[in-house]
C-alpha cells in the first residue's frame, strides 16, 4: 500500500491546470495505483492527480463497480441539468446540492492507451465533470450559486465558533473574511 496526502483548499496546486500526459508508461501506471489507493483510503469515489500534488491530466474513480482510470479527459459536450449533493476530498466536511449538466460526452484515454469516447449521465456524468474540473484547476466551490456561497459563509462561522476538534484550519479562508 502506498498513499499520498490529499491537498486541501486553499492549496494553490488545486487551482493550477494540469499538463497532458504524452506517454502512458510504467510511471503513469504506478501513479494511477497510488491515486486509487489514496482514494479508497480517504474514502472517496474519485481523485484527480493534482489533489495529491501531481500536475498531470489523470483521474481515477470507482462509482461502485470497480476502479477506473481516465487520462487526458476532455468534456466535448454536455446537455440537460441535474441536481446532486456533491462534496470533495479537498474541501472536507462540506456538501452542497450543485446543479450541473446531466449528460456528458467525454473523450480521453484509458491506462492501456485505448481511446475513451463515452456518453454518460447522472452520477457517472457528475464524477466526470467534478474530476475534469479538478484537472482544469476548478474546485466545486466555484460551481456554487450566490445563495449557497452566503449559506456557506454562515456555516463556516458556526464551525469557527465550535471547539476546534478536527476542523480544517484553512476552511475559514474559503470565501475570505467579511
Ligand atoms: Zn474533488
Amino acid at each position: 500500500m502506498s498513499t499520498m496526502p490529499i491537498r486541501t483548499y486553499p492549496d494553490p496546486v488545486l487551482a493550477q491546470p494540469t499538463i497532458e500526459i504524452q506517454n502512458i508508461d510504467a510511471k503513469i501506471a504506478q501513479l494511477a495505483q497510488v491515486m486509487l489507493e489514496t482514494m479508497y483510503q480517504a474514502p472517496g469515489v474519485g481523485l484527480a492527480a493534482n489533489q495529491i500534488g501531481i500536475q498531470k491530466k489523470i483521474f481515477v474513480y470507482d462509482k461502485g463497480d470497480g476502479p477506473s482510470v481516465v487520462i487526458n479527459p476532455v468534456i466535448v459536450e454536455t446537455s440537460g441539468t441535474w441536481t446532486y449533493e456533491e462534496g470533495c476530498l479537498s474541501v472536507p466536511k462540506l456538501h452542497w446540492d450543485i446543479v450541473r449538466p446531466n449528460k456528458v460526452h467525454l473523450q480521453g484515454l484509458d491506462l492501456d492507451g485505448n481511446t475513451l469516447d463515452v456518453e454518460v449521465d447522472e452520477y457517472h456524468g457528475r464524477i466526470f465533470q467534478h474530476e475534469t474540473d479538478h484537472l482544469n484547476g476548478v474546485l466545486l466551490i466555484e460551481r456554487l450559486s450566490e445563495e449557497q456561497k452566503e449559506e456557506t459563509k454562515k456555516e463556516l462561522r458556526r464551525m469557527r465558533m465550535a471547539p476546534p476538534a478536527t476542523s480544517h484550519d484553512g476552511l475559514h479562508l474559503l470565501f475570505g473574511e467579511e
